[in-house]
């Protein structure tokens, strides 16, 4: 699926130099029109390179600049960041899963990533209750089991 893409000024250009070597693994508390909404407005100070639900693929960053998702500065260098429609009391779609795991699948073969060591959640980065509702796991061996 092409990306629709959706303004956001919340990025950084380039990486620093730094290597692509993790997909990290966000969920948005609502829609994927409440994560077009957060970025499009400067002052939230978020961002994410992709967003996914309802049946739509948004992208916000370039792949080759920063985008401002995980809470940790070397770490959004070094990461692609994906949102998830969902909430803590309703999980992701299926066709929300079924557009991920196209898109990390594309991710882990343009940059040689192990989908079980390099797709990760965000609180691994931070204290956080993101990605919530996301089964990771299944996005991991799904994702594994097309490369
Ligand atoms: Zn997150």
């Amino acid at each position: 699926m092409q990306p629709i893409w959706k303004h956001t000024e919340n990025y950084t250009g380039g990486r620093g130099g730094t290597a692509v070597d993790r997909i990290v693994i966000h969920y948005i508390v609502g829609t994927l029109a409440a994560a077009d909404a957060t970025f499009a407005n400067s002052s939230s100070g978020v961002s994410a390179h992709y967003g996914i639900g309802e049946g739509a693929l948004h992208q916000y960053v370039s792949e080759m600049n920063t985008a401002w998702h995980a809470g940790d500065f070397p770490m959004n260098q070094r990461s692609i960041g994906i949102e998830h429609s969902a909430d803590p009391d309703r999980a992701p779609s299926s066709s929300t899963y079924d557009i991920s795991i196209d898109l990390c699948t594309q991710i882990c073969r343009d940059y040689d990533l192990d989908p079980q060591t390099q797709i990760i959640p965000h609180h691994w980065v931070v204290a956080t209750a993101c990605p919530g509702t996301v089964d990771l796991q299944r996005i991991r061996d799904a994702v594994a089991a097309r490369l």
